[in-house]
């Protein structure tokens, strides 16, 4: 019982630590001192920049409207804008980019790349993603400019087209003569509007990078966990292309209130000025410190770390982590056959501890399918997450509980260092397998191991050194933890009860101590906390204005067909809401009809609610596409587009006898995507396109005839009647990513 009460003490302080280092710095006024970053300052351009909230989405008159603020503002500080502009292309899309560079000169080659995006998503104003990190950069080389001469200089880049794919960076990384003196870069680009700065990213190599962090900024928030889970997750940044590059270098994003990301509700007012404080106090330390340092030598070998408490880095090179891990094995061996423990001991934890985590796991996939039957899970991001959160947790607690009964053959002093060989198999497994997550088992192993050592067989040896470990787990996984809400949602509830068991695995001596009947009393504890999480959950409002469901209007027109639709569109993530009430009814009455569900668009499956309409909603042709030339080995096709088209996609349902395709002399990259039944299509995407292109299709075999092409057209506006279904749009929903728009298909034999 002692034990139990002493780690869960242990836990409430790290708690309370993690809280408190998560907590935003003091915003600097506008009068702070010229070298040093201002938050005041930074909300100007943020403010400038953004001006009227229009979405300055790649090709879009506000997007060049905001390049050249931005160019007025560098002209101010004394720098020399230029602008980068072409057609510029990366995986399947291609699009006409306007990147804007500037640098401050240092006495030695060599150069810092810091590079911040100043286009928007179509239904975002885009204040923190990423008009903050544009403030950032500018302010802070205000800051630099202030300052002695560097010994590196400093190179801007605000580019443009990231939403797309990171066109822009990549047209700078690809042909810019810059490009050449770049030796590390700094990416900033946010993912919500609240929180820390973190440090979510590295290149490889990059126990230099992280050093230098560790060292210069003032309130740390990172782990290598952190930067594996972002390499894994498919969500690119501009920096994913410097790194692929092998640039060292450090990509940084503040990301609470990710409901709000990507939608019209990222405006200037919901960036917390404590996370631009941040940013900039992060980006000014880190460009200083890497232009002052020695940038040749940058790059080393693969670092392992985390924050403690937001005070120190704790880091090691990631192959230490091996070592490391048999050393601390090595000890607890040692221990075991002092105290004349039985080697079984180890095993039953290990069973116990992996029983208890795979039951917590499936009990969270059964839980995650039944709610999202239920409709209780409407959207990966809700207002409250919370209930479900701790229901989640409770089941982890619950399945460690359960699994204690079934060990009482095991006592429970031995038990205990079972558990910590159990975490130190963890760490010998991950420092072999991903070395960067060894943070999430090593440090608890080594603290366990060397403390059991040191106390011997004081009174209280298993005691403290079950604090100790605790503490150390707590600095360990909470951080990372904390952010699962923001960064999962409620998409993959197994993130938060599995960990929650295999952590419970500290409580099993303890457990194991317990009385039948105390530990029936737990397991009713428990449920009853699973009990009121997922009832709390059922009873909470999904969604309100500050936390938004996502809803999109969609005028569709087949013009082959000559058929128009309207949509409501409510899918995001991995999940799809109901459409709101009120706009289902708009929907109906708009159509005189009643809606159906399924997928409008011949080329995806994705089911989204809409009605037919009378009328074409684009009566006059938004693409025309002529044949200028054709022979078996090629067909011209000249496509003359509206002017307000601002993405054109191309597809063929494969499998189609196409080489290449190829946009005016460039060659235009495809990606394979699922259609509805099972068909696929080749897709090639072009984002601000020219009114009039010439497309030129290489075939690879005479028998083409058959092959279709289906044209794709988005603009932005709606007809005028829809007005009243844009309208019926609740106070709690919201527009985001490509937002209300028009869509025109065209479907063609060239
Ligand atoms: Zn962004």
């Amino acid at each position: 019982m002692r034990t139990l009460l002493v780690i869960g003490l242990s836990w409430a302080i790290g708690l309370a630590l993690t809280a408190h280092a998560r907590n935003e710095p003091e915003p600097r006024p506008a009068s702070a001192l010229a070298q040093e970053f201002s938050q005041a300052r930074a909300r100007r351009i943020q403010q400038q920049l953004v001006g009227d909230g229009t979405p300055r989405a790649i090709g879009s008159a506000a997007n060049l409207a905001a390049v050249q603020r931005i160019s007025t503002q560098l002209t101010q500080l004394g720098l020399q804008p230029a602008l980068q502009q072409r057609l510029a292309c990366a995986q399947s899309r291609c699009g006409n980019i306007t990147n804007l560079v500037a640098r401050v000169e240092g006495r030695q080659p060599g150069s810092v790349l810091l590079v911040a995006h100043h286009d928007s998503v179509e239904a975002s104003p885009g204040a923190s993603d990423d008009a903050a990190g544009v403030a950032v950069l500018l302010e802070t080389a205000r800051a630099l400019l202030a300052g002695p001469s560097l010994r590196h200089g400093v190179i801007l880049l605000i580019s443009d087209g990231e939403e797309v794919g990171s066109l822009g960076a990549t047209a700078f990384a690809t042909d810019h003569p810059w490009m050449r003196d770049v030796a590390a870069v700094i990416n900033v680009d946010n993912g919500g509007t609240s929180g820390l700065s973190l440090l979510y990213g590295t290149g490889v190599g990059n126990l230099g990078v992280v050093d230098t962090y560790a060292r210069v900024v003032p309130h740390p928030a990172s782990s290598s966990v952190l930067a594996i889970g972002h390499a894994y997750l498919p969500r690119a940044s501009d920096f994913s292309v410097f790194a692929a590059r092998g640039l060292p270098g450090l990509d940084l994003a503040f990301a609470g209130d990710e409901a709000l990301y990507h939608t019209a509700l990222d405006t200037v007012e919901r960036t917390h000025p404590g996370s631009l404080q941040h940013e900039g106090d992060c980006v000014l330390a880190l460009t200083r410190a890497l232009a002052a340092g020695d940038l040749q030598h940058l790059v080393s070998v693969d670092a392992a770390w985390f924050d403690l408490f937001g005070r120190w880095v704790v880091r090691w090179p990631a192959v230490w982590s091996l070592p490391l891990a048999l050393v601390a094995l090595g000890l607890l061996a040692l221990t075991m056959r002092r105290l004349r423990m039985p080697p079984m001991a180890a095993a039953s934890a290990l069973a116990a501890a992996l029983l208890a985590t795979l039951a917590s796991g499936l009990l969270a996939v059964v839980t995650q399918l039944v709610l999202r039957r239920l409709a209780l899970i409407p959207a990966d991001y809700i207002r409250a997450p919370y209930w479900l959160v701790l229901a989640m947790l409770g089941v982890g607690v619950l399945c460690v509980v359960a699994v204690s009964g079934r060990l009482v053959r095991v006592e429970p002093a031995a038990l205990e260092l079972g558990v910590w060989c159990t975490w130190t198999l963890g760490a010998v497994t991950t420092a072999l397998v991903l070395p960067g997550a060894s943070v999430l088992f090593l440090p608890t192993a080594l603290t366990a191991s060397v403390a059991r050592v040191l106390l011997g067989h004081s009174r209280y040896a298993a005691t403290l050194t079950s604090a100790a470990a605790a503490i150390a787990l707590a600095a360990a996984w909470f951080p990372a933890w904390a952010l699962a809400p923001d960064t999962f949602g409620l998409s993959a509830l197994v993130v938060f009860a599995a960990p929650a068991a295999w952590i419970g695995s500290l409580l099993l001596p303890g457990l194991a101590s317990l009385s039948a009947r105390q530990r029936r009393w737990l397991m009713l504890t428990t449920s009853s906390v699973v009990l009121v999480g997922l009832g709390g959950h059922a009873l909470a409002r999904k969604f309100d204005a500050a936390s938004p469901q996502r809803v999109n209007v969609i005028a569709y027109t087949d013009a082959t067909a000559r058929r128009s639709v309207a949509i409501v569109d409510t899918t995001w993530g991995s999940a799809r809401a109901a459409a709101p009430a009120p706009m289902r009814a708009a929907l109906a009455k708009l159509a005189s009809r009643t809606p159906e569900d399924s997928a409008p668009f011949a080329w995806s499956s994705t089911p989204m609610l809409f009605a037919s309409l009378a009328e074409l909603t684009q009566p006059t042709p938004a693409i025309t596409v002529h044949v200028e030339a054709s022979h078996s080995e090629a067909t011209t096709l000249r496509v003359q587009l509206a002017p307000s088209v601002r993405r054109l996609l191309v597809l063929a349902n494969e499998p189609a006898p196409i080489a290449s395709l190829r946009i005016g002399t460039r060659r235009w990259p495809s990606v394979l995507r699922p259609g509805r039944h099972g068909s696929r299509y080749r897709t090639w995407g072009l984002y601000a396109p020219a009114a009039d292109s010439m497309l030129k299709l290489e075939w690879d075999s005479a028998q083409h005839a058959a092959t279709e092409l289906t044209f794709v057209a988005d603009m932005p506006e709606l007809p005028d009647s829809f007005r009243a279904l844009l309208d019926s749009r609740p106070s709690w929903a919201v527009a985001s990513q490509s937002g209300d728009r028009s869509v025109v298909s065209l479907r063609l034999r060239p």
